[in-house]
């Protein structure tokens, strides 16, 4: 069986630009040429590819999704809104495939309220590793379901509010305090809620998006100076036309009795599309730069709430201070485990409360070693300490590092994978099964 007799053969490219383009991600750091590229516009397409390989073992070959190619969230975003409705549950930046953030999980501040967006699905059309084209739900084909994932929400303008923290463990009981009233008909639950570091950068902004006013920098930084880090608590209530004239009251109410530094309280307002969209303009800004297709070294981390003030005393004050080379957003917030549902594939920390750390690194095409050192020493230093972090989108290279990863889940994702994916075809480069 040849792969150019198949009907799909004038959808697959092998010139160099077809396989050069799908090589690398926003990374920058991985690469891994294919032998082809199917730029298929059906699923049937799909299908057929991994029928060939799952058949005729002579032409045996591995199978790998790229996101970015189709059904973006922000798609969604455009569509659903035309209805006046919306998902309840976002990453921080739309312009990422459906498929590619429910294989991870999706996270952002309204993980805490609505869970990640791999909770708030329904049902999806899933193409196995044998080829089946299968609908699955809770309801049906549910083994399916649980294995391929790690709302209504009020429109119109948002209150969007930060602010700043001299001390960490005052930050985390305020984000913890905030997070646990998280009932979706609370009128005193917040609809996200994010928090950064803020270090010497030259400004309080980063590349992601810029909030606060130029007036109001000179103070930050000298705060910052003062303290070498501070951290800030940004959250968000959403508000339409019925509850404008409420909302400053109960955003009064929920900020009521929080222990920020007097005086370091920002507030703006933004559209509800503006707000999701928040990141796309730091996006194109690098780029008109040319600093957005440069080497990004990220660790992404969930650490129990109960070693989050140890990690702050060992990383944040001690690595990222010791090391100086930390440039970007450093974001830290809490999530519920609750939200989450532990059928899923997706690996968290044991304790009800976690917190999702992220480096969100952009480096020069040649220094992006300091960075990947650092992220190193990170995860040595809470090996050593017994800090219980688990990676969110790791990648790693052996076997036994998926092992010591998935811990007591690795079991049931095994015997998930030996049902569907029985030839391990799918996403051979991730190493999980397989080192290549
Ligand atoms: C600028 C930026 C900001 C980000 N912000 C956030 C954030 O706020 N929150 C968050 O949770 N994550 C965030 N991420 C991480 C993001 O979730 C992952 O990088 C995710 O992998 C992006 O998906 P992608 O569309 O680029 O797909 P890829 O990275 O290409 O794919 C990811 C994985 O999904 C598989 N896959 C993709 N599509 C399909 C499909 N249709 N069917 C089956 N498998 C598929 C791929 O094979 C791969 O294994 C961010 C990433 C970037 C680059």
């Amino acid at each position: 069986m040849d792969i150019k007799a198949l009907d799909i053969s004038a959808k697959l490219s092998v010139d160099a630009s077809a396989t050069e383009a799908a090589s690398q991600d926003f990374g920058h750091i991985v690469k891994a040429v294919p032998k082809a590229v199917l730029h298929p516009s059906t699923p049937q397409g799909i299908a057929a590819l991994i029928k060939l390989s799952y058949y005729y073992s002579s032409v045996r070959f591995g199978i790998a999704a790229k996101g970015q190619g189709h059904s973006l969230w922000i798609d969604v975003l455009n569509k659903t809104l035309e209805h006046g409705l919306a998902p309840v549950s976002w990453a921080d930046y739309l312009y990422l495939t459906v498929g590619g953030t429910l294989s991870n999980a999706g996270i952002s501040g309204q993980t805490f309220r609505y869970g990640p967006q791999i909770s708030n699905v329904l049902e999806m059309d899933v193409i196995t590793g044998k080829a089946d084209l299968m609908t699955c739900s809770p309801m049906k084909n549910s083994e399916l379901f649980y294995a391929v994932l790690r709302g209504l929400g009020q429109f119109g303008i948002v209150n969007w509010i930060r602010v700043i923290y001299s001390d960490f463990s005052s930050f985390t009981g305020d984000q913890e305090l905030l997070i646990s009233r998280n009932g979706r008909k609370d009128n005193n639950a917040l609809d996200y809620l994010e928090g950064s570091l803020l270090m010497d950068q030259g400004s309080p902004d980063n590349w992601r998006f810029s909030f606060f006013q130029h007036l109001d920098h000179p103070r930050i930084i000298s705060l910052i100076t003062e303290h070498r880090i501070i951290y800030c608590l940004e959250v968000v209530k959403h508000y339409n036309d019925q509850t404008k004239n409420s909302v400053d009251k109960v955003m009064k109410q929920i900020l009521q009795g929080l222990s920020y530094m007097p005086g370091f309280m920002f507030q703006k307002e933004a559209g509800y599309e503006e707000f999701l969209t928040r990141v796309r303009s730091g996006e194109l800004k690098l780029e008109s730069q040319g600093l957005w297709e440069v080497p990004h070294p990220w660790l992404n981390l969930f650490i129990p709430k109960s070693q989050i003030l140890d990690f702050n005393d060992g990383v944040f004050r001690g690595i990222v201070l010791e090391q100086n080379i930390t440039t970007g957003p450093v974001l830290v917030y809490p999530m519920n485990r609750q939200k989450w549902d532990k059928r899923m594939s997706a690996v968290i920390p044991d304790e009800e409360i976690f917190y999702t750390v992220g480096f969100l690194h952009s480096s020069g095409l040649n220094d992006w070693g300091a960075f990947e050192y650092q992220n190193k020493e990170i995860m040595r230093f809470c090996k050593k300490a017994g800090i219980m972090a688990k990676q969110y989108l790791p990648h790693y290279s052996t076997i036994d590092e998926w092992v010591h990863h998935f811990g007591s889940k690795r079991k049931i994702f095994q015997q998930r994978k030996l049902q569907f994916d029985p030839r391990m075809l799918l996403s051979p480069g991730q190493n999980i099964f397989n080192n290549n």
